[in-house]
């Protein structure tokens, strides 16, 4: 069951983690908690109902029983599958999945809840869904949560479960995948400007105007998705659809946009402040006289020398801080635009200050 879905793309992460979820199921140690993270929602939902299928299969998944079958569709008496409703996943849907736990599991088998989308619990659902993985309800329960990047939930909740990172062949965030143009668009970005920022006789106007580039590009994204709504509407009116109809897809496709929305600027926010570290652990590496090969960005090593060294160590490992701080404080606040504002202020004021 678990051999590789044509959908994963050729890599030793994926190949590793197989292994390690085949062996499992075969040992019959399975861990109570797994986090899938993945770009892709719906491929990542397909592989964890694979890997309930496998765990409840008397054959190990053999893809043909009744259990492997009506799991795969999702409607198997021990699954269960958590989803948001609008924009986030409520206290409700909590309790739903405390309810569905607390009862005994079906003859032979785990009780298994999947939650797509994990990272848009709100605070309230992600305190309670951590009380329920420190005390799980039973031996035979079992929890595999889905995210688009691990580091969109809270670390006390990530690190009560194993966690496995999936590559997919394509990616569907604009932010998902090494190659992808939005994030090399984005590191350029912050590369450049964080440079400009480094330069002698830059001044606060520099620092300010990065933000400002950055959140301009976020913007700039999400509107492209916006357009994409618009076409589908178009495209309903054209069919023939009721105003009420329209207006019941028109909301269902604003309260999707805007999960995508706060989705992908959370991700885009990690990718941002990702660079933002590296490039301050690349100034501090200098400082302690480490050559290009040991930096994140070997190719700013010159650069560095030439303009950065100056900087105090302990400036840039309080601005590593606030850097790590604004990331925890992600999930929740919507001021991140104040937040790296605020970060390449500090930077240009702990050169100035030498
Ligand atoms: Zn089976």
């Amino acid at each position: 069951m678990m051999d590789k879905p044509d959908y994963l793309a050729e890599s030793l992460k994926n190949k590793s983690n197989l292994k390690v979820l085949n062996n499992a199921v075969a040992l019959r140690s399975i861990s109570h908690a797994y986090l899938f993270s993945g770009s892709n929602t719906d491929l990542l939902a397909d592989l964890a109902l694979k890997f309930a299928a496998t765990v409840n299969c008397k054959d190990d998944g053999c893809g043909s029983c009744r259990i492997c079958l009506n799991t795969l569709k999702g409607i198997y008496e021990n699954i269960l599958i958590i989803e948001a409703e609008g924009a986030e996943i409520t206290i409700d849907k909590i309790r739903q999945l405390q309810r569905f736990m607390a009862t005994s599991a079906h003859p032979g088998g785990r009780k298994i809840c999947i939650i797509k989308e994990a990272e848009l619990m709100n605070q309230t659902s992600a305190n309670s869904l951590l009380k329920v993985l420190e005390e799980p309800p039973g031996i035979d329960s079992m929890f595999i949560l889905l995210v688009e990047s691990s580091s969109l939930v809270l670390p006390t909740i990530s690190s009560r479960c194993i966690v496995f990172e999936w590559d997919f062949k394509d990616s569907g965030s604009p932010f998902a995948g090494a190659a992808d143009t939005a994030k090399k668009y984005l590191f350029d970005l912050i590369d450049a400007g964080i440079k400009e920022i480094l330069m002698p006789g830059s001044n606060y106007a520099s620092a300010a105007g990065l933000s400002l580039r950055i959140t301009d590009f976020f913007k700039q994204q999400l509107s492209l998705q916006d357009d994409n709504s618009s076409r589908q509407i178009e495209k309903l009116k054209g069919a023939g659809a009721t105003s009420s109809e329209l207006k019941k897809f028109e909301d269902a496709l604003k309260s999707a946009a805007r999960r995508r929305e706060k989705k992908y600027y959370n991700l885009g926010m990690q990718f941002v402040f990702d660079i933002i570290t590296a490039w301050l652990s690349d100034i501090v590496a200098v400082i302690a006289r480490a050559g290009p090969e040991a930096l994140n960005y070997p190719a700013n090593f010159g650069f560095i020398k030439k303009n950065a060294v100056s900087i105090k160590v302990e400036k840039l490992i309080d601005i590593t801080e606030v850097v790590e701080k604004n990331r925890s404080y992600l999930k929740f606040s919507i001021y991140e635009e104040i937040a790296i504002d605020n970060i390449f202020l500090k930077l240009r004021k702990a050169l100035e200050q030498n």
